[in-house]
């Protein structure tokens, strides 16, 4: 096989398993929102529609960079992934996840501010915030520019700094988890988190509805570090408000659907 082929295929695998890992954790948080939020969606299934088509095409970008690392740490040793354990101390295992957060949600806030410049909002972040409100399909709705510059942060990490590969698997189910939770339009977490002072440095779903609300405030993605040093963090979004609007009308289309 040549060279250019199995990295294809590569490639190929790795868009693969980002959109059917989309598919799968948008799709448990859309169930979830159903079943513990009734009718919030309601009205929604164009919108849903066009973010599930967006983030497929996200997928595909993710999975390229994704899949040629994948490739050169496979065939060539690339990359400071490693698989022995004993390789480096046991502390370091949530060290480095905590690194890896820290550095994406740094990369994430600076590009994400960029990006509301009014030039660039309406290039490559205008597809994302047409979602109003996001729903849990939101995740990973982006353009094409902003996709990119979310596809190549974990890729070139991982050249930078070592990283056990279940600390990496770590790394991702976080990023994948959050990111759909912070658009399903409703708080997972207990009150005492989100409102303690956990909740004061955590970036969670209060957090960024706030972000889609208001635009021009709350622009991080795992910690309000960012936000609060440089004075863009306005506090945690509410839901009532939201909730109420939706599901009224929800209910009002379960009785016709009852009577029908
Ligand atoms: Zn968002
Ligand atoms: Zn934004």
């Amino acid at each position: 096989m040549t060279i250019a082929l199995a990295i294809l295929l590569s490639a190929l695998a790795m868009t693969a398993i980002v959109g059917v890992r989309y598919l799968l954790t948008s799709g448990a948080f859309a169930l979830a929102t159903r079943v513990k939020h009734p009718g919030l969606y309601a009205g929604l299934d164009r919108q849903m529609g066009k973010e599930v088509r967006w983030s497929l095409a996200s997928a595909a970008i993710y999975g390229v960079p994704a899949g040629v690392v994948a490739w050169g740490w496979q065939n060539l040793g690339w990359t400071r992934i490693y698989t022995e354990a004993a390789a480096y101390p046991l502390w370091y295992l949530p060290v480095s996840v905590l690194l890896y957060l820290f550095a994406h949600d740094t990369w994430f806030y600076w590009t994400h501010r960029w990006m509301h410049v009014p030039k660039w909002f309406r290039i490559a972040h205008a597809v994302h915030h047409a979602s109003r409100p996001p729903t849990a399909w939101a995740a990973m709705s982006f353009h094409p520019i902003e996709a990119l510059t979310g596809a190549l942060v974990i890729p070139a990490l991982v050249f930078l700094i070592p990283i056990h590969i279940a600390a990496l698997g770590t790394v991702l189910a976080i990023m994948t988890i959050m990111g759909v939770t912070n658009h399903m339009g409703w708080e997972m977490f207990p009150r005492f988190m989100t409102r303690g002072p956990l909740g004061a440095w955590l970036i969670t779903a209060s957090h960024h509805q706030r972000h889609h609300e208001q635009y021009g405030c709350n622009f991080g993605l795992y910690f309000r570090f960012w936000d609060r040093l440089c004075g863009t963090d306005k506090g945690l979004g509410d839901f009532a408000r939201s909730h109420g609007r939706r599901v009224p009308g929800a209910a009002a289309g379960r009785d016709a659907g009852r009577a029908a």
